[in-house]
């Protein structure tokens, strides 16, 4: 990016909050200094519509202008906005140059002018799918390959970084790279509703209305739970949403909770949201995360061996955004002390943020927490008893140690009295398959024993 322009964002993003940083200078692209002859210079900016010239310039302009002439030391200097919609939102935008992938990596190439809005590094091929989201993964692959048929609308919800955003992207590029001609609108609920108080306060709601509602094939809306409270902004949603469904467009939502768990969303929304299909994204499991890792990795050309990724899978429950985070610092780390990403560097450079690695369980101390768990002795578990009192807990803890410590099928079956790999990878299924068809028993037991370990 250029140095000028830089500077002058720095200066914003302590002046602005950062939701507003993020929604209106995100979108910008510096286009450079353009002297115009008659000794007048301006830094040219491209933005993806009018609403945004026209927002910036009634709101920021004098920051900009200001920023602008201090760092270029030209106090003539003024800016000119160009629509450029092809710029896609704030993510990419502000991301540091990625690598160029390699030729077989490439997204298939997308028709610009209508994809305004999408994230690039999101589609369905990089998208890895596991129980915790086959559902929603599912659901939106069959939205795009029928929009606006049978799965319309389409509600994705699940927890901060889950990949509700993904999904939603991988949706429009798909049904670009299908459809070349299809309209599609990408756009985050606070967005929509910064747009449309702008346009309420210019006397501009028709144009805005004809955007939506007329101009529109694919509506893809992420994050609707800010409209939370937002009376008039729903209002105007639920029209728009008519609009669109009764002329078969697909309409794609997502949102961290379940429809009725939004907080202030009108009544009527709510059961709109639920027309269609309602699809729910879980934490992803240890062997969906191991896969996101080395993907993750894979992408960035981040060498990894299946030890670290492993490991770092299972440091990293919560959600993919912050398994990311802590991927990409340790290369950075691992760059910059010049050392090779082994599972003791890692372990290393996670102890400092992260108190639980220096207390990873061992087998060991699974099986006690089970013992303890089902009042059994540790003589039992490692018996060849077959009573199910005892059978079960041993099945359990030998899915808990595959699962949770990554431990061969082979090493567990010494370590329960001299078993056969074979008997552990039945155990492992079994346990696992129960779980999968949300057998409530089992998946009690289970959480029950992490916690009791504080996994
Ligand atoms: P959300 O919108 O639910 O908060 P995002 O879609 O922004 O989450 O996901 C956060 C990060 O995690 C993104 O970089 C996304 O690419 C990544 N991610 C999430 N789930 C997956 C997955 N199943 N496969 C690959 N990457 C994923
Ligand atoms: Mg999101």
């Amino acid at each position: 990016m250029n140095e000028l322009w830089e500077s002058t964002l720095n200066d914003l993003r302590t002046q602005l909050s950062a939701e507003s940083f993020e929604t209106w200078l995100g979108a910008v692209a510096y286009d450079g200094l353009v002297n115009d002859g008659i000794n007048a210079t301006h830094v040219r900016l491209k933005v993806p519509n009018r609403f945004y010239s026209e927002w910036i310039s009634s709101h920021y302009l004098d920051l900009i202008v200001t920023s602008l002439r201090a760092h270029s030391q030209q106090p003539e200097l003024s800016v000119r906005f160009e629509l450029d919609e092809k710029l896609v939102t704030s993510t990419e935008t502000k991301s540091p140059t990625p690598t160029p992938p390699r030729p077989s990596q490439r997204p298939r190439p997308e028709a610009p002018r209508l994809t305004t809005g999408l994230n690039p590094k999101y589609r369905f091929d990089n998208f890895i799918v596991g129980p915790s989201n086959q559902l929603a993964h599912a659901a939106s692959v069959a939205a795009a390959s029928a929009p606006g048929q049978r799965y319309n609308p389409l509600f994705l919800y699940g927890g901060v970084g889950l990949g509700k955003t993904h999904l939603v992207n991988a949706v429009g590029h798909r049904v670009c790279a299908d459809k070349p001609d299809a309209r599609i609108l990408y756009v985050s609920a606070e967005r929509f509703t910064n747009e449309f108080i702008w346009a309420l306060q210019n006397h501009q709601i028709n144009e805005f209305r004809d955007r939506y509602r007329n101009h529109c094939d694919i509506l893809l809306m992420d994050d609707i739970q800010f409209l939370a409270g937002r009376e008039q902004t729903q209002e105007e949603f639920f029209h728009t949403f008519n609009a669109l469904y009764h002329s078969d467009r697909q309409i794609v939502v997502s949102s961290d909770v379940y429809p009725q768990q939004i907080r202030e969303m009108e009544d009527r929304l709510v059961s709109r949201f639920q027309w269609g299909m309602v699809a729910d994204i879980q934490a992803p499991e240890l062997d969906t995360r191991v896969a996101i890792v080395k993907k993750k990795a894979e992408q960035e050309g981040i060498p990894l061996s299946d030890e670290v990724a492993f490991f770092l899978a299972q440091m990293v429950k919560s959600n993919v955004r912050e398994l990311e985070g802590t991927l990409l610092r340790l290369a950075v780390k691992a760059e910059l002390m010049k050392r090779p990403i082994d599972l003791e560097f890692a372990k290393d450079a996670l102890r400092a943020s992260m108190p639980r690695a220096e207390t990873l369980k061992t087998v060991e101390d699974v099986q006690r927490a089970v013992c303890e768990y089902f009042n059994i002795r540790m003589g039992d578990l490692k018996s060849h008893r077959r009573h199910r009192s005892v059978a079960h807990p041993r099945m359990v803890a030998m899915y808990l140690c595959r699962q949770r410590l990554g431990t061969s099928y082979t090493e567990l079956g010494d370590r329960f009295g001299g078993k056969d790999h074979t008997t552990v990878m039945s155990a492992v299924r079994k346990i696992g398959g129960l779980i999968d068809k949300e057998d409530q028993d089992v998946r009690g037991t289970v959480e029950a024993i992490e916690r009791k370990l504080g996994m």
